[in-house]
């Protein structure tokens, strides 16, 4: 992740971020997953900007999918330099490294795995919900795209779950429950956590984060999990969000989490089709 850093500011439409994408699909490519892109044009507050949604896919004995997911834009800001190591570096490269471990593993997964990668989630003015309206936010424009467009084309109810990753690099890392997300995805994935000892990363504090690329997934029925590090990162949205604020060991222990849970995530699913 720290690549992607190097490449600087990174917002929807930027040629910085044409340049991570290059480099996200070249990875994913690497490790023998099947890419598209999804290329849209969203209206924004600064006018029309072209946008792509990554996906990666990993075929499984099943077609019906499971989502792992990041936002990899970075937030526009004229007055300084915000490179987002924690705010969509530090979940994109996470992500990165899942695809690679489950893409490694002979043996095909029970289900299809999808790594997404979401373009455009943060707002192009200053606050969440500054410029837009409800129907038609500044924010989360890659999900909310990727989310329709799946739905016109029939493939939504193929996707079962969406596992979200954001703000999960810091080194204080303190994962709080979002209380919008799925109750038995938090629960599963915060019981995995502690099994493993990483109990004093993923805490019992509840924590409403108000919306992120799960809630247009939520919004259309689909069960979905976003692990994230909001309120208790000192840096975020500061041009203080940089590579020194990181620590390898919160990044391994989020991605070993979630790699555990993802077999107890399967079975929930199977025993469910099974009644
Ligand atoms: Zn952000």
């Amino acid at each position: 992740m720290s690549k992607l850093v190097a490449f600087g500011p990174r917002p929807a439409g930027s040629a910085e971020l044409a340049r991570a994408r290059e480099y996200i699909i070249g990875e994913l490519r690497s490790y023998g997953l099947k890419t598209w892109t999804d290329e849209f044009t969203a209206q924004t507050p600064i006018g029309p900007r072209r946008m792509a949604n990554v996906v990666a896919e990993l075929g499984g004995q099943s077609r019906d999918v499971i989502i792992i997911a990041s936002h990899y834009d970075t937030k526009y800001y004229r007055k300084f330099r915000f490179v987002g190591a924690n705010d969509g570096g530090s979940s994109t490269g996470a992500v990165l490294e899942i695809a690679r471990v489950l893409a490694a593993r002979h043996e095909r997964p029970r289900f299809t795995y999808w790594f997404v990668f979401f373009d455009g989630e943060e707002a192009f003015c200053e606050g969440w919900t500054d410029c837009g309206t409800p129907e038609n936010p500044d924010n989360t424009y890659g999900s909310r795209r990727f989310a329709s467009r799946l739905e016109k084309e029939g493939e939504l109810n193929r996707v079962l779950a969406l596992v979200l990753l954001d703000l999960v690099g810091y080194k204080n890392l303190e994962l709080a429950r979002d209380t919008m997300s799925t109750r038995w995805l938090v629960d599963l994935i915060w019981q995995t956590a502690r099994e493993m000892g990483y109990g004093n990363y993923f805490i019992e504090r509840e924590e409403g984060i108000g919306g992120d690329d799960h809630v247009p997934f939520l919004q259309k029925g689909i069960e979905a999990v976003d692990i994230i590090q909001l309120s208790t990162y000192p840096y975020w949205h500061t041009p203080e969000d940089t590579l020194d604020k990181i620590s390898p060991r919160s990044l391994k222990a989020v991605g070993d989490v979630v790699l555990a849970s993802l077999p107890r995530i399967e079975q929930r699913l199977l025993n469910r089709r099974l009644r």
